[in-house]
C-alpha cells in the first residue's frame, strides 16, 4: 500500500514524475484540482488501498488533512532551480520575461497554502535535468525514500530507538545510544554514554577529559564516561548477553569491543563510523574468525 502526494513549484516536473512512477511502478495518478469532490475521491483512494496512487496538484491544507488520514500517505517535495523551471515554462507555454515568471512563482508560493503544505514534505527530490533518462535513473536511486515501507524493518526500528536513547547522553564530547536485544526481538537493555551515577554529569563538569579538546581516542582510558555499549551489558549478566544483538549509533571503541566480546554478544549493528581505527582492526580480525557479526546500518 502506498499513497504519495507530490508538491512542487511551477514546472518543477510533477507531471513527468507522475508518469515515470506510473511507467516504472504502476502508480495510478489522481489530480487534486479544485473541481474534484474531495471526500468522494479520498474514499475511492482509501478503498483501493492496494493500488499504488500518486496525487498531484494538491493546493490546500484541507486536501492534505484528508489525505493524511491514512498513515501510509506521505508527501514529496519536487524542486528544480528557478531558471530551469522558467525555461521549461517558456517551452510549454509562451515566452515571458523571467521577472514575470518569478512573480507567478511567488504568487503560487505566498498567496496559496504552498509553504504551509511544503512543511509536511518528508522527502526532497531535485529535478534539475531536462534529460528524462537521467531523471529516471535518479528516481530509481531515490526509490527507498519515495516508496516507503508501511513499517520499518527490525534494524531500522531498533536503530531509531538507539537514536532516541542517545538523546539522554550527558557526555559533552559525543552522544551515543545503544540497545541490546535478544533473539526474540525483545529489548533487554538500553544505555547512553555519560558519567557513572554517583558522579556529576559530564555536561556539568564530571569528566576532566571531556572538557579538553583533544581527540578522544588518544585519551580514552582517562575518560570517566561510561559508554553506551558498556552500559547495555552492565545492566545484565552473561546469561542474558550471550547471543544477543547490539544496536549502537557509533562503532564501538576498543574498550567496548573487548567487553562485548566477553559478554558474547554475537551481532553488532552500528551506524556512524567514528574515529576508531584500532577497534576497526580488532573487529575485522574477529570477523575473520567468525566470532562476531558486524554490520553497518544504512539509513
Ligand atoms: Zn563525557
Ligand atoms: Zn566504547
Amino acid at each position: 500500500m502506498s499513497i504519495i502526494g507530490v508538491l512542487g513549484g511551477i514546472c518543477s516536473g510533477k507531471t513527468l514524475f507522475c508518469s515515470l512512477m506510473k511507467e516504472m511502478y504502476g502508480y495510478q495518478i489522481v489530480y487534486f484540482d479544485q473541481e474534484i469532490d474531495l471526500n468522494k475521491t479520498a474514499m475511492q483512494i482509501y478503498n483501493n488501498w492496494n493500488t499504488p496512487t500518486i496525487i498531484t496538484a494538491i493546493t490546500t491544507k484541507e486536501q492534505l488533512r484528508v489525505l493524511k488520514k491514512r498513515n501510509y500517505f506521505h508527501l514529496i517535495y519536487l524542486d528544480a532551480p528557478s531558471f530551469t523551471r522558467y525555461r521549461r515554462y517558456c517551452e510549454k507555454n509562451e515566452t515571458i520575461k523571467f521577472e514575470d515568471f518569478v512573480r507567478l512563482d511567488d504568487k503560487q508560493k505566498y498567496d496559496l497554502d504552498f509553504l504551509e503544505l511544503a512543511k509536511n514534505c518528508k522527502v526532497y527530490l531535485k529535478n534539475n535535468t531536462n534529460a528524462i533518462e537521467e531523471f529516471r535513473n535518479y528516481l530509481k536511486q531515490q526509490m527507498s525514500k519515495i516508496i516507503r515501507p508501511f513499517r520499518p524493518d527490525w534494524d531500522v526500528y531498533f536503530m531509531k530507538i538507539a537514536y532516541t536513547v542517545k538523546q539522554r547522553s550527558n557526555c559533552m564530547k559525543k552522544s551515543v545510544g545503544a540497545v541490546l536485544i535478544n533473539n526474540n526481538k525483545r529489548i533487554l537493555s538500553t544505555s547512553y554514554n555519560g558519567t557513572p551515577k554517583v558522579m556529576k554529569n559530564c555536561n556539568e563538569g564530571g569528566c576532566d577529559v571531556c572538557k579538553e579538546s583533544k581527540t578522544l581516542d588518544l585519551i580514552l582510558y582517562k575518560c570517566m564516561c561510561i559508554h553506551a555499549e558498556e552500559g547495555c551489558i552492565l545492566e545484565l549478566g552473561i546469561t542474558q548477553t550471550r547471543n544477543t544483538t547490539l544496536y549502537t549509533t557509533l562503532f564501538p571503541c576498543v574498550w567496548c569491543c573487548k567487553a562485548l566480546l566477553q559478554a558474547e554478544v554475537s551481532r553488532i549493528v552500528y551506524c556512524e563510523q567514528g574515529n576508531w581505527d584500532l577497534s576497526l582492526k580488532i573487529i575485522q580480525n574477529l570477523i575473520k574468525y567468525d566470532q562476531i557479526d558486524i554490520e553497518k546500518y544504512i539509513y
